[in-house]
């Protein structure tokens, strides 16, 4: 049943109707067999029956009359009719009378009698004979009397007995039952050829349904119909089936319309956000437009302010003018520090805001900070400290001027905000890797304190504790805001905490990238350490040897004492020579005594007291801040000391002795060297009157001709028919912009063969980052942004001209007060002095003639070489882009211009992969550094001769 269920519709059609078939041909013929075993019998017996009563009548007057030969002749005439066994003739008493027996006269003779001659035995002789299992049929018959006179019945004569033999009749039987059975099986027969016939209409369009739904579902084509012209129920089925197909062709066109018309939606909205998106962009860049024209026109009033202050304090003032003219100055500078404020707000809306990644020391950063707020904190007679972590690195990599910012919002707020007690700055490493370190700055207060829910308010924009703070300390509770947008851009996060017992701890943390201080590029180090005496006190030869190498790179006079004995001697010695070493280098393990013993040995003379004692030890923990302080000890190094920090150890004067805060010095009269062999001349273009008086009076006091030019047209005529040193550009100005001055000034040059001869700097007030870039790609050649002081001026000037060396003698007296970010971006040495004196050192007698010749040369030499080079580059011949610029590169090295080095140094590898992909804007960038090192190389040598 089960194979039934699994085999094909093919074969369970087939194996149905054979069965069916075959079932119903059984019965047939069972019915049949039935009927002729019984009819062939009946029919026997009643064969028997008549032959018997035949028999009877012949009989009676045989045995009435005894006449046995009679008897004998009836039955003998027996032997005519087919299939009869035997035949007997009993008289009265039930004896046999006569018999006759198919096979012979001695079965004849065996015959038995029979009981008697009434109804029942001859009933049961006869029931006996006629069993349906025998052989053989018998038949018995009463012979009768006949009626006496009164019609009485008489007692019976005899009897009479006839046996049939069925063998014949059975064997007949069996022959037709034969030949029924073939008949029956040559119908299964024709049954299974006319199913295997009609068998196909009904399985057929199943099929094709079955193919018709897979193809369907595999091609997803509902378009598919299956064609037909049955009208059963199978052609109902596949009508049901195409209507299915239609339903569903018909769902799948509607949702194509409707995807379709979806799409097209999209469409529409994606165009009309596109416009809006547009329009905003239009927006944000009109915002950002505004405030770079905000910047520009409040900060350029501003210059003209600070820088007139600045000038009139040089001049000679009554003490009361004097303190008027200071209280100008420091409201203008708190109003620019608003407007700077309201700027960065205004950035942080516009989502400009942005960080600087540059190196700086972050121990003179602090240092300065320390030195600004100190006397803030003074004037209302609050302490303030600085905690620093003698591990902290020193030299790092980062945005100093936003952590100045933001601490000195903190540390502006401590003061503000306190009226007693002390204030406390802390910085301590929070994490610290191989690349960078995140330091944790703390500011504690003893001031007012901030309740617990406002402490989540006053870093959102223009919030303040409470409405009494504005009108009890002023401020715009923007700082905050502005300082958590700084820390987390920095990688960092603020928040505050309540002091223990009263006031508040600001905290914040920034990442820093640890700066990497590479040995052989001294350059940048030695004009600040060069010439230090420094002894190094350490037993080990390795460790003494290992800073030997960095301090002689450093070009730090250095001596080497190898006990605490000798340390001592050395030291006193020089003291009593008159030349006291500036700093010593202690290691803190040395045998019988110890660094820290050492340094307060060294402390307690009064010879050697001056000496900047650094302690290199193996932990951090070696010595604790009390100890180091009760010592001397300036700073702790953990061995092996970054070389970077050793550096910055050295080069920053210890702590504790910070110097004075910064006070205005008027600028000096210049006195003009004699052998100067001409006045230097600049263009100053600007339009705004009060700039123009300012930077005039700073420049002419730089000792240099100004002339003035109202408008970039102007300048650029002046250009024209005058010769110039340099430029100062004010970028917007009327008629024409700096921009397109400067465009036209170097399209002219460019015709005339010229090259780029004159430097160019603009001058502008747009604080907005990107100004740099946007000035440096009009093809000006550096960069200031107002206001501006004048030693920021004088440095900028400086480095695209020879300024009379009186002009840089306010550097010595005041330390300008710039970041030291900015010294670093702006003051980038294009000349490495260092290689110059090298060349110099060659010659005794003739060294500065020699440097003058080998920077004549290179000067002379190197325009031709760039042409070459650019030649070779437009002609494909890497071959040739690899010479020059190998040549250029260690003739560039020679005089100290390191980045045009560098620059040769990447033209010359791509020679080397013969390929010529990029080289045009590294040459580009050749020629505008070129530009730089010829203004440099001349000032030096101005400078010299
Ligand atoms: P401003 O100081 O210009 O109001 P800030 O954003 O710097 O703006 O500060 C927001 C507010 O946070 C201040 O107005 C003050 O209420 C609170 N605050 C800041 N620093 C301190 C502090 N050290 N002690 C108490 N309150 C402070």
């Amino acid at each position: 049943m089960q194979t039934l269920e699994r085999s094909s519709l093919n074969r369970k059609l087939t194996s149905m109707c054979l069965q069916a078939a075959a079932s119903a041909l059984l019965v047939v013929y069972v019915a049949f067999a039935l009927a002729t075993v019984t009819g062939e019998r009946r029919e026997e017996r009643q064969e028997l029956e008549a032959l018997a009563a035949v028999l009877a009548q012949g009989g009676l007057d045989a045995v009435q009359f005894n006449d046995r030969r009679l008897a004998t002749q009836l039955l003998a005439a027996l032997e005519a009719r087919r299939g009869l066994a035997s035949a007997v003739l009993y008289d009265r008493k039930g004896q046999p009378f006569a018999a006759w027996h198919a096979t012979g006269q001695d079965a004849a003779d065996k015959v038995e009698a029979l009981g008697g001659l009434d109804p029942d035995t001859v009933a049961a002789a006869a029931d006996a004979g006629s069993r349906p299992w025998l052989p053989v049929l018998r038949v018995y018959r009463v012979l009768g009397a006949p009626l006496d006179a009164d019609g009485r019945a008489l007692p019976p004569v005899g009897a009479v007995m006839i046996e049939s033999d069925l063998v014949p009749l059975w064997l007949d039987i069996a022959r037709a039952l034969g030949v029924m059975a073939v008949a029956l099986a040559a119908a299964l027969l024709t049954a299974f050829v006319l199913v295997r016939r009609l068998r196909r209409s009904i399985s057929d369009p199943i099929g094709k349904l079955i193919n018709a739904a897979q193809k369907v579902s595999a091609s997803q084509n509902y378009t598919l119909r299956i064609a037909h012209n049955r009208n059963d129920e199978l052609g109902v089925l596949i009508d049901s089936f195409n209507n299915m197909l239609a339903q569903i062709e018909g769902r799948g066109a509607a949702l194509t319309h409707h995807r379709d018309e979806l799409e097209r939606q999209v469409g529409v909205r994606t165009e009309q956000l596109e416009k809006a998106k547009n329009a905003a962009e239009a927006a944000s860049r009109a915002k950002s437009a505004f405030l770079a024209t905000m910047s520009h026109e409040i900060r350029t009033p501003m210059n003209g302010v600070l820088g007139m202050t600045e000038m009139l304090l040089g001049t000679e003032l009554t003490e009361t003018q004097r303190n008027y003219t200071r209280l100008v100055k420091q409201s203008g500078e708190h109003l620019l520090v608003i407007i700077n404020d309201i700027l960065d707000f205004s950035k942080i809306e516009a989502g400009k805001l942005t960080v600087e990644y540059i190196n700086f020391n972050l121990w003179d950063l602090l240092d300065d900070i320390h030195t600004v707020y100190t006397p803030q904190a003074e004037a209302k007679n609050i302490p303030l400290h600085f905690d620093i972590a003698n591990d902290i690195p020193v030299a790092i990599c980062g945005d100093p001027n936003r952590l100045r910012q933001i601490m000195a919002n903190l540390l502006g707020n401590a003061v503000k905000f306190t009226d007693q007690g002390r204030i406390l700055a802390k910085v301590r490493i929070a994490s610290e890797d191989n690349q960078a370190v995140m330091l944790r700055f703390e500011v504690h207060d003893t001031g007012i304190g901030i309740s617990r829910d406002a402490r989540s308010r006053i870093f959102e924009a223009f919030s303040q504790a409470d409405d009494s703070t504005t009108r009890k300390y002023g401020g715009t509770g923007l700082g905050l805001a502005i300082s958590k947008q700084l820390v987390e851009l920095m990688g960092g996060s603020i928040g505050v905490e309540n002091a223990l017992t009263q006031g508040s701890v600001f905290w914040f943390t920034v990442a820093f990238d640890k700066r990497r201080v590479d040995p052989d590029a001294p350059g940048d180090h030695q004009h600040t350490i060069d010439g230090l005496r420094v002894l190094l006190v350490d037993e080990s030869e390795t460790s003494r040897i290992g800073l030997e190498r960095h301090l002689a790179t450093w070009r730090v006079e250095c001596d080497a004492a190898e006990s605490a004995d000798e340390a001592l001697e050395r030291l006193d010695e020089a003291a009593r020579a008159g030349r006291p070493y500036d700093a010593a280098i202690l290691d803190m393990e040395l045998s019988h005594t110890s660094g820290l013993l050492l340094a307060a040995q060294i402390k307690s003379e009064a010879a050697t007291r001056a000496t900047r004692l650094v302690l290199l030890s193996p932990e951090r923990l070696a010595a604790d801040p009390v100890q180091r302080r009760e010592a001397g000890v300036a700073y702790q190094l953990i061995k092996p000391a970054r070389a970077a920090d050793l550096f910055a150890c050295l080069a920053t004067p210890p702590r504790g002795q910070v110097a004075p805060a910064p006070r205005f010095m008027p600028p000096r009269p210049l006195h003009l060297d004699a052998n100067r062999p001409r006045t230097r001349r600049v263009l100053l273009a600007e339009d705004n009157p009060v700039n123009i008086e300012v930077a005039r009076a700073m420049l002419e006091s730089l000792d240099l001709q100004v002339d003035c030019a109202r408008n970039g047209e102007d300048a650029l005529q002046a250009v024209r028919t005058n010769s110039y040193d340099a430029v100062l550009m004010d970028c917007q100005m009327p008629v024409m912009d700096g921009f397109a001055a400067t465009a036209a000034i170097r399209r002219e040059e460019r015709e005339a063969g010229r090259g780029r001869v004159l430097p160019i700097i603009a001058i502008t007030a747009n604080a907005l980052q990107g100004d740099r870039e946007a000035c440096l790609a009009a093809g000006m050649d550096d960069y200031l942004s107002k206001p501006f002081s004048q030693q920021e001026i004088a440095a900028v000037i400086g480095r695209w001209m020879a300024l009379p060396l009186a002009a840089t003698v306010h550097h010595d007296d005041e330390p300008p007060r710039l970041p030291p970010a900015s010294v670093e971006v702006i003051q980038r040495d294009v000349i490495n002095r260092v290689a110059l004196d090298k060349i110099r050192a060659l010659s005794r007698d003739r060294g500065d003639a020699l440097v003058q010749k080998v920077i004549a040369a290179y000067v002379d030499d190197t325009p031709q070489q760039l042409r070459t080079l650019r030649s070779a580059i437009d002609g494909l011949d890497t071959g040739n882009v690899r010479r020059i610029a190998h040549t250029l590169k260690s003739a560039s090295a020679n005089v100290g211009a390191e980045a045009l080095a560098a620059l040769c140094k990447e033209l010359e590898h791509l020679g080397r992969a013969d390929t010529t992909e990029g080289a045009d804007a590294i040459l580009t960038d050749m020629e505008q550094e070129f530009q730089a090192v010829r203004h440099s190389l001349t000032a030096i040598l101005e400078k010299e001769t």
